[in-house]
């Protein structure tokens, strides 16, 4: 471009305090701060003169356009980011939609704790520094009968400082087939890594024998792991080895037996599709020295990694100076120990938590509650879209419970005359936004994962998107 052309190009561009006149920015100003509303004016004008200057861009926008791009950058800023959505996919503990949804019992600790002072660190009884960690530590091993209790951020973090901990600088021999790698982030050969153990691998990807370990234990051996393979399930020709089997394996050459169960099933709940899920107090029970699983899964409880087992491994995890980098905050703590305080009464937990009354609901329920959304949306759809209730299953989580489906019913919509793609789009840009499932030419609403009072709210964004021309 010619400097002349390049200096009329940049001439053009309006001054802050006529883009501030136009319309949208004074309604803005009204509402908003004003250091927000210059702020992203003078850096947008900015970023479109080096545009310009670079030659990356060749002509200023209009300014309409200008004043679109400075509304967009302050409303980025003076929006919540975090927002309540509408769960229809059916996928009770879905990483993206922030996992478990929490019960009354952990709002009302939330509350609480977040409002005002605690006795996180004050033991009340001498006057003395306490544990944050005693409020949950006591409801832990009274529920699981563990020895002692430790809880952390997340259980990547349990996994790391356990790790780090008992085995730094020597080997864990697990097996090939429990290497797993969840929701692509956590990765047991990386977090060994991390911790500076020496990862010893056994077996092949489908079987492993007890002499497989017993082959590849040497004098560098600290820990004997069993990894839960949450994300994938192997089928068909495999062997694996039990908690039992190993433990005793453990005891016999002295080494401590680890179990990362992932999931974290405090007890049976009697759900067939969940039969093939650990449970803690059994795993506890068959004698595993170590069981680190999250808080915010099948616990139905707020992000944590829980660490339970004999206070010998758990006392140097205390001590080790990492706990205090991992350690967890009062609102999660807050929010844990109300959760675990509704376990006290394993029916009132089945009922109270919503990730178990979920996962629990009957399908005479799940098919009743689709027939009444299904009545309401087909009002609200005013013949722009073909709507009825066929049976389905739920994934009871994406990454967090491969494999493990549920029969439930869905409120399936076809769409006339608009896409299925333009609807969801749609959809997930209403307020509150709305998430449904994709089907091959229609959308589904999973009534398993709709909280209550949801089902008009869910009427009233699909009447607004499909009416949208
Ligand atoms: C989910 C999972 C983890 C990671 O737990 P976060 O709480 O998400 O950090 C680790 N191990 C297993 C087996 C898991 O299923």
């Amino acid at each position: 471009m010619p400097p002349e052309e390049q200096s009329e190009q940049l001439r053009r561009l309006p001054a802050v305090d006529r883009l501030l006149r136009r319309p949208a920015l004074a309604s803005l100003l009204q509402s908003c701060p004003r250091q927000v509303v210059t702020g992203a004016a003078r850096a947008v004008l900015g970023e479109l003169r080096r545009e310009l200057a670079s030659g990356r861009r060749q002509e200023a926008p209009p300014l309409a356009t200008i004043e679109a791009m400075v509304e967009g950058r302050v409303r980025q800023l003076v929006q919540p980011g975090l927002r309540r959505v509408i769960n229809a996919t059916g996928i009770v503990l879905h990483t993206n939609l922030g996992r478990a949804v929490l019960g009354s019992a952990a709002h009302e600790a939330l509350a609480l704790a977040a409002a005002g002072y605690t006795n996180l660190e004050l033991d009340l009884a001498t006057g003395e520094r306490g544990s944050r960690q005693e409020h949950v530590a006591r409801l832990l091993t009274w529920l699981t009968g563990a020895e002692a209790a430790l809880v952390v951020n997340n259980n990547a973090a349990a996994v790391l400082l356990a790790l780090h901990t008992l085995a730094r600088g020597r080997e864990v021999v697990v097996s090939r087939g429990q290497l797993v790698e969840i929701g692509g982030s956590f990765r047991i050969p990386e977090i060994m890594a991390a911790s500076g153990a020496r990862l010893v691998e056994v077996g092949t990807t489908n079987k492993t024998y007890l002499r497989d370990y017993e082959q590849a234990v040497s004098a560098e051996t600290a820990l004997l792991l069993r990894v839960h393979p949450s994300n994938f399930r192997l089928v068909g020709f495999t062997h694996e080895v039990g908690t039992a089997e190993l433990v005793a394996l453990g005891r016999r050459l002295g080494l401590p037996v680890m179990e990362d169960l992932g999931s974290g099933l405090l007890f049976d709940l009697g759900v067939p599709a969940l039969a093939a899920e650990p449970v803690v107090c059994s795993s506890l029970a068959a004698g595993a020295d170590i069981v680190t699983f999250s808080g915010d899964k099948l616990l139905g409880g707020p992000q944590a990694g829980i660490i339970l087992g004999r206070e010998r491994f758990l006392a140097p995890m205390r001590r080790n100076p990492l706990a205090r980098a991992l350690r967890p905050d009062k609102l999660s703590l807050a929010a844990l120990e109300g959760t675990l305080r509704v376990y006290l009464d394993p029916e009132a937990a089945k009922r109270e938590l919503p990730v178990l009354a979920a996962l629990l609901l009957p399908p005479e329920e799940l098919e009743a509650r689709a027939r009444r959304l299904c009545a309401l949306v087909s009002r609200a759809a005013h013949g722009r879209a073909a709507v009825r209730v066929r049976a389905g299953h739920s994934e009871a989580g994406g990454g967090a419970l491969p494999g493990v489906t549920l029969p439930t019913f869905l409120v399936e919509i076809r769409p006339q005359g608009l896409s299925v793609e333009t609807l969801a789009a749609r959809l997930r840009r209403s307020e509150p936004p709305l998430i449904a499932r994709r089907l091959k030419g229609a959308l589904a609403l999973d009534v398993r994962t709709l909280l209550e009072g949801e089902e008009a709210l869910v009427a009233r964004i699909l009447a607004a998107c499909l009416e949208e021309r």
